[in-house]
């Protein structure tokens, strides 16, 4: 696993966290979010890799283009997970958590 795909999969997590979920960040303040409250493990820049990448392939995200971010309200692109799950429309990509061998 590389440190990049480590990095993704955090992301993720922090998106499960109970409080986390519903809510929407735009970039800035996600990289922000997971700087402060994610794990020490992954570097700012990492992080910073780990949210671009998201944002172009969400896999199991979502990208929202109508919503406001959570932190600083400004309704551009944000990421984040829908509050209902049972939509099960894209496929998981190749970092998918199952496949570690
Ligand atoms: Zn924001």
């Amino acid at each position: 696993m590389t440190f990049d795909v480590f990095a993704r999969v955090e992301l993720e997590r922090f998106f499960c966290r109970r409080e986390e979920f519903g809510k929407f960040y735009c970039k800035a303040c996600l990289v922000q979010q997971l700087s402060r409250r994610g794990t020490r493990k992954v570097s700012g820049d990492a992080w910073t890799a780990a949210t671009e990448e998201a944002f172009l392939r969400p896999g199991r995200l979502r990208v929202s283009s109508g919503r406001p971010c959570e932190i600083c309200k400004e309704l551009g692109l944000s990421l984040g997970v829908e509050r209902l799950d049972a939509e099960v429309g894209d496929q998981p990509t190749d970092w998918s958590l199952g496949s570690v061998a």
